[in-house]
């Protein structure tokens, strides 16, 4: 198995797979190397590693996107972006990647502190779109791209996001989604696409949320919206962590539950480098 892309499009039964970061302390590597024999036992279809929007990790996120590959059974995809880097080191990345026999990328623009008013020498690369054409443009990746079922937050309009999504994905094989909690906004976004002419599969990427401070945090930079039964349903916990983090597997589970009676090709989770909380909604899904 080399291509997801052509696995998810192809797999006769929904997919499952999980989103890694790379460690950075001491504290986090030994938890990522306890979490790793867990999660290879669930047989995801593949495992997407991180890449900090700085660059911060860029030697983390290779060195990880390689030991999945060598030492595991699960297929990894390298996530990147070009906030990230100039091209000419998006070029290095990408060949590191060919030469090791990488084959899968998450094509992204990351969230740059330079996306403003800011402008970048000519040639050098802004959007997602741009990373997709360069990796094209050298090797036989199978290249995945982000999507936002509720609209990128830099957009406009719901309208415009669509269509810039639409031509990202003409060029790229398959779409991840941020996170979301209503199954109604997957819904639309695979109905926008298929009205734009693109039909390729889109899989939900499905968060179990530790808690409201988090979450409310996270919300800010995804332009995810918190429902308010979600919202209610974590309040209800209050500072109880166990009870959280039931609540929290039961809410991702149920979303995936309807997603997948939706057409949904996959699960795809974010784990937070946290085994249980996906062994929990995998086992609860019979999936992997
Ligand atoms: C599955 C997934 C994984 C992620 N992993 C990471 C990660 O590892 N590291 C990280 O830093 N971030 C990650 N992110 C966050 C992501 O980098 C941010 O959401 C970022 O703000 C947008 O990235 P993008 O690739 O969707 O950008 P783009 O596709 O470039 O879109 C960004 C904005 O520009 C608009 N746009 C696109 N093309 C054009 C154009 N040609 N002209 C005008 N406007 C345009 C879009 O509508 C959108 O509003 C991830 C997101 C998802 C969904």
């Amino acid at each position: 198995m080399a291509k997801i892309a052509k696995v998810v499009a192809e797999s006769v039964k929904p997919t499952f797979s999980v989103e890694l970061w790379p460690p950075r302390s001491p504290a986090s590597e030994a938890k990522l190397e306890q979490t790793l024999p867990i999660l290879e036992k669930l047989h995801p279809t593949f495992t997407s590693i991180t890449y900090g929007a700085g660059g911060s990790t860029r030697e983390k996120t290779h060195d990880l996107v390689l030991k999945i590959k060598r030492e595991t059974s699960t297929e990894p995809m390298a996530h990147l972006t070009t906030a990230a880097h100039n091209k000419s080191e998006l070029v290095n990345i990408l060949q590191r990647y060919l030469a090791a026999g990488v084959e899968n990328i998450l094509a992204l623009r990351g969230d740059p502190p330079l996306s403003g008013d800011v402008a970048l020498p000519p040639g050098e690369l802004v959007y997602a779109i741009e990373l997709v054409e360069l990796a094209r443009s050298m090797g036989d990746f199978s290249i995945a791209v982000a999507a936002h079922p509720e609209g990128h937050p830099d957009s406009p309009d719901l309208k415009t996001d669509r269509i810039m999504l639409a031509r990202k994905l003409e060029l790229a094989d398959m779409a991840i989604t941020q996170f979301f909690f209503d199954a109604d906004d997957y819904s639309r976004l695979v109905d926008d696409l298929d009205r734009l002419g693109v039909s390729k599969p889109v899989l939900p990427g499905v968060m179990a949320p530790t808690s409201l401070k988090t979450l409310e945090r996270m919300v800010l930079l995804s332009g995810a919206k918190i429902p308010q039964k979600v919202r209610r349903r974590l309040d209800g916990a209050g500072d109880d962590v166990v009870a959280i983090k039931t609540i929290g597997v039961e809410i991702a589970t149920e979303l995936s539950a309807e997603l997948l009676k939706r057409g949904a090709p996959g699960i795809h989770v974010y784990t937070m480098n946290d085994a249980s909380t996906t062994v929990e909604i995998c086992k609860s899904l019979g999936l992997g």
